[in-house]
């Protein structure tokens, strides 16, 4: 039976990326039905919403997306598709691996994955100014909202994700010592749910300061890293800068109604429609997708090819100091995914 997928291409590179994805995910041989569906700045001009109903509507029924970048207007203008996205299928956790392909500065085998917990902590928007005499914003409060149900959840998706992709260590990363109920309950949770899977996968806290420079000095003591919402915000863009940057970065978040794949940048505007996009990126977040639907040996195939392509046989696109064009990098992955 075929898996039912909704895609959505998206703005600027989106549907160059997007198409990429496609041929490639389709190379494995497993059979996708796709529900193609606009959104973003695209959607807004043919149907006067950033994510129009029948997308939304598509998600709920097939649970999975992959999805290119979409606009969104910095300062006014309408609210992100992405965060309505999240809210919507309660997208709880956002994972980004990083793995090194080409060896960057003197980092050469860099395997790691953020599990960040993307629905609470500094950045649900509970925050207001204080008038202090006539200034009317003379201080500023904001509040994180931690939950032991949050925690819970974020915490045991890291473990099973562990357990399930063969990784032999969880670090929760926290600041305990100072937030000491915010972070003091993740810390807290994180050591109850850890106890169950003694044996099985190790586990160690870092304080966040500690941890981010621990990741530059010896990433190689990392696995699996769990967080909470900022401190994964941060975290995982200092994990890509450790294999060059987040040009073949892959994400998925995943939620209890869905989960959506995609690629870590955005539109690339200055680049759009020029056939010149690095669509690794989405390829990637297609070979996550194909591992959460059951078929891991066509996803291993997919990332094995990706690599290849660039490290090996020296296939790249501009932005790796190579000349290949979207189409002929694309290619050439998909001959690689036929033949492995
Ligand atoms: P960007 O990632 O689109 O581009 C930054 C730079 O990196 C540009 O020079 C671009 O050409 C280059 N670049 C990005 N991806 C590339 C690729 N695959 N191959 C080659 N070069 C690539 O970041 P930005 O300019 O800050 O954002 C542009 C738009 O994208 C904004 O509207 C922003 O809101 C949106 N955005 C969306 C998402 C998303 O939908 N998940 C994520 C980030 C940004």
């Amino acid at each position: 039976m075929a898996h039912r997928v909704t895609l959505i291409p998206g703005d600027g590179v989106g549907p160059e990326v997007a198409a990429a994805a496609v041929k490639v995910v389709e190379a494995t041989g497993v059979r996708i039905e796709w529900d193609s569906h606009a959104a973003g700045s695209s959607a807004l001009e043919r149907r006067g919403q950033p994510l129009p109903d029948p997308a939304i509507e598509s998600i709920r029924a097939t649970h999975l997306a992959l999805k290119g970048p979409l606009e969104t207007p910095i300062g006014g203008g309408y609210r992100s598709a992405n965060v309505a996205l999240r809210q919507i299928f309660e997208l709880y956790a956002n994972v980004r691996p990083v793995k090194t392909i080409l060896p960057f500065r003197s980092y050469d085998a860099i395997d790691l994955v953020m599990v960040r917990e993307n629905t609470e902590g500094l950045y649900v928007g509970v925050e207001h100014f204080v008038r202090v005499g006539d200034d009317p914003r003379a201080v500023a409060e904001s509040a994180a909202i931690v939950t032991r149900k949050g925690c819970e959840r974020i915490i045991r998706f890291a473990f099973e994700y562990a357990v399930q992709h063969g990784r032999r260590k969880v670090t929760l990363v926290h600041k305990a010592n100072i937030l000491k109920m915010a972070s003091g309950l993740f810390l807290e949770v994180g050591r109850e749910v850890a106890k169950e899977y003694d044996g099985r996968v190790a586990f160690e806290d870092k304080i966040i300061d500690n941890a981010a420079m621990q990741l530059v000095i010896r990433p190689e003591q990392f696995d699996v890293l769990v967080t909470t919402n900022m401190f994964g915000d941060i975290l995982s863009d200092e994990m890509a800068g450790l294999v060059g940057g987040l040009g073949l970065a892959a994400s998925a978040n995943v939620g209890t109604g869905a989960a959506i794949f995609e690629a870590v940048h955005g539109t690339a505007p200055d680049i759009a429609a020029q056939g010149v996009v690095n669509p690794s990126a989405l390829i990637l977040a297609g070979a996550m997708m194909l591992d959460h639907i059951g078929e891991a040996d066509a996803a291993r195939r997919v990332q094995e090819a990706v690599a290849h392509a660039i490290r090996v046989d020296g296939v790249r696109t501009k932005d790796l100091g190579g000349t290949a064009s979207t189409s002929a990098f694309t290619e050439h992955v998909v001959k690689l995914v036929r033949r492995n």
